[in-house]
């Protein structure tokens, strides 16, 4: 719930992203009205507003920001990140370590959507997973929801390099452990970056697929058919291709360095077939998602569309609160056009949670 927003009458007038619609409305007890109110504070009246940005990919107990904390510190300094660049929605897709489901939810901060912990085998991911068995997936995905946790993430494949082609789980496993996830009422995120793995997600009716590298063509029509997301996390395929581990494995290198030729145009075509893209930056610091939105519109995505991945599209997807009369404002307003330039979304004029002001980063 949200509180005391009760300070100000605001009004704001302006071109809203990414349907590009001209509109005025006003926020009223942190509320968005469309109908007129008297005495309001002026916001604006050029600007170009979206209704937050949805980082969909991301870990908030990871500290690739460099920020030097960790467990709950780490989760709010992280957000806060996320906060100061637009990044009003943020989807965590696997916990490093346990932290009370409680700290995710602050109306100060941004809204955030978890998976719990990262379910994989004992030596089937870098560690930080729950290690979970094949005979015991079911059971901690169940777990996981029970908990609390509105996503389970599964690992699907692992390690990078010694088998690219491997699956951590069989199908079996997979198509039950989706079924009693989607039974207990959560929805399932798995990490793939193989064809096997991405053909078994679409199989077992996944919610999300993460990274999806392997992703072939073929796939689309069923995805889209089945409202199967794709976040393809364009942003970490250099940085992985950059990894010792990578690297000194000719058999992973040359595997990752086609992914990497590859993955534009399949985005593109994704996208044109139906399927749901999401834009998330997984291993780059918070408030980062201007760059995965600059790595979509370089696959051929319209800037629009690359905005609506990080924004209509995700809320939509995730169920996030939209910019709708009577929700609470959840506003980025920026004083030139980001279609234009994409990267003016770093550069937030002002930014509105839960309908209170807070303060964008200090312009770069
Ligand atoms: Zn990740």
């Amino acid at each position: 719930m949200v509180g005391d927003v009760k300070d100000s009458v605001y009004h704001l007038k302006g071109t809203v992203l990414p349907e590009n619609e001209k509109r005025e409305f006003w926020i009223v007890n942190g509320r968005v009205s469309f109908a007129q109110h008297k005495n309001a504070v002026e916001l604006g009246q050029s600007d170009f507003i979206i209704g937050g940005l949805v980082d969909a990919h991301f870990h908030l107990t990871m500290d690739f920001g460099d920020i030097g904390l960790s467990g709950m510190e780490l989760v709010r300094a992280n957000l806060e990140k996320h906060l100061e660049h637009g990044t009003l929605f943020v989807r965590d897709v696997g916990l490093a370590v346990d932290v009370p489901y409680a700290s995710f939810q602050d109306e100060r901060l941004p809204h955030v959507q978890h998976a719990g912990r990262f379910l994989a085998p004992a030596r089937g991911y870098f560690g930080m997973q729950k290690p979970t068995s094949p005979e015991n997936l079911v059971q901690a995905a169940v777990e996981q929801v029970k908990n609390g946790a509105g996503w389970v993430k599964f690992i699907l494949n692992w390690p990078l390099t010694a088998d690219v082609e491997g699956l951590n789980y069989p199908k079996d496993v997979v198509v039950r452990a989706v079924r009693a996830v989607h039974d207990s009422g959560g929805r399932v995120a798995v990490h793939v970056t193989n064809k096997d793995g991405v053909a078994l997600a679409v199989e077992s009716g996944v919610n999300s697929i993460e990274h999806g590298f392997g992703m072939e063509e073929e796939m689309f029509g069923v995805m889209a058919e089945k409202k199967i997301a794709w976040t393809p996390t364009l942003v970490i395929l250099p940085i992985g291709l950059d990894m010792p581990v990578i690297k000194n494995t000719p058999k992973a290198a040359k595997y990752y360095d086609s992914v990497q030729k590859g993955i534009g145009a399949l985005v593109k075509k994704a996208w044109k077939t139906g399927v749901r893209i999401l834009a998330g930056t997984d291993m780059l610091p918070a408030g980062s998602l201007v760059e995965e939105i600059v790595a979509l519109s370089e696959c051929g995505l319209s800037p629009r569309d690359a905005i609506a991945a990080a924004s209509t599209e995700a809320k939509s997807f995730l169920n996030f609160p939209g910019f709708e009369e009577n929700a609470f404002a959840n506003l980025v307003v920026y004083n030139e056009d980001p279609t234009k330039n994409l990267r003016t979304l770093n550069r937030p004029e002002r930014i509105m949670l839960n309908g209170r002001l807070a303060k964008p980063q200090s312009a770069s």
